[in-house]
């Protein structure tokens, strides 16, 4: 188990979703749709970056998620499910696309050996269609089975043409699930299975020399998530939520943790790290 090689890690805010507070932050109160933003008052809505993550390995080009497609810009309407286009107003800036911050590292599709995509949900997937050159295009098989299973959150029309392949989380030392992914076999970079929010829902752990770096994406929408354990608004199983939440609360007490990255947390700056 080699894992003393220099991962660097480029954090891009790939557009930005309008959302209510309550898809990050699950709501009390009585409206249970508090989520969609329905009956609730615009002061409740917040904007939320889509993050993805760019990821030069000695063993491989990654890229995390997609975030927006750039055909948002023009035509939202078509570019976006019904779900998607209830919960979110959408923002994507010149050049923010996550094709369009590739190109600007030099970069093209083709380049990129993994893509992993952590969820089925459009804010991940929508920019799918401009990154299909991607050599690999990975998704956990739970994900791709639950989110056939349901239409209504979930747009296939932004992955039924994709080449996607599915891997397999095995029986593992690390995550909530004892569950995991071991991309390169040598412990550098595990897809750890981190249900709640999404049934396949998949989180990375980045590992050089005797630290990491946890990739959670909506496993938590901030630091507040997992330091007040407040679920997201929107769970599959909240049980199982929660037991990811508390995996990462585990994990930031770890001296080893370099730093845990949510995929909607607008108080992180895009940067580049060093791992
Ligand atoms: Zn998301």
């Amino acid at each position: 188990m080699s894992t003393n090689q220099e991962i660097k890690i480029h954090i891009l805010h790939c557009g930005f979703a309008k959302v209510d507070e309550a898809l990050a932050y699950r709501a009390g109160g009585l409206n249970p749709l508090a989520f969609t933003g329905l009956l609730r008052s615009p002061k409740h809505r917040i904007s939320l970056p889509l993050t993805c993550y760019l990821i030069q390995h000695p063993k491989g080009l990654i890229l995390v998620d997609t975030g927006w497609d750039p055909l948002v810009r023009s035509s939202p309407g078509k570019a976006l499910g019904l779900m998607q286009s209830m919960l979110s107003k959408v923002q994507l800036p010149e050049g923010k696309a996550a094709i369009e911050q590739l190109s600007r590292l030099g970069y093209q599709p083709a380049d990129i050996d993994y893509l992993v995509l952590t969820h089925l949900h459009a804010d991940h997937v929508s920019g799918l269609k401009t990154l299909s050159g991607a050599k690999k295009i990975l998704v956990s098989d739970i994900e791709l089975k639950a989110a056939k299973r349901n239409p209504i959150v979930y747009t296939s029309s932004m992955w039924s043409d994709i080449n996607l392949e599915t891997f397999s989380f095995q029986p593992a030392e690390t995550g909530p699930e004892n569950l995991a992914f071991d991309l390169f076999k040598d412990g550098s970079v595990q897809l750890v299975s981190t249900p709640g929010h999404t049934a396949g829902l998949t989180s990375l752990i980045l590992r050089s020399g005797d630290q990491f770096i946890l990739l959670c994406a909506d496993v938590a929408y901030s630091e507040r998530s997992w330091k007040e354990q407040v679920l997201p608004g929107l769970t599959t199983s909240r049980k199982k939520a929660k037991r990811s939440l508390e995996w990462i609360a585990h994990l930031s007490k770890d001296p080893a943790c370099r730093g845990i990255y949510a995929s909607h947390d607008g108080s992180i700056a895009e940067q580049l790290i060093t791992l």
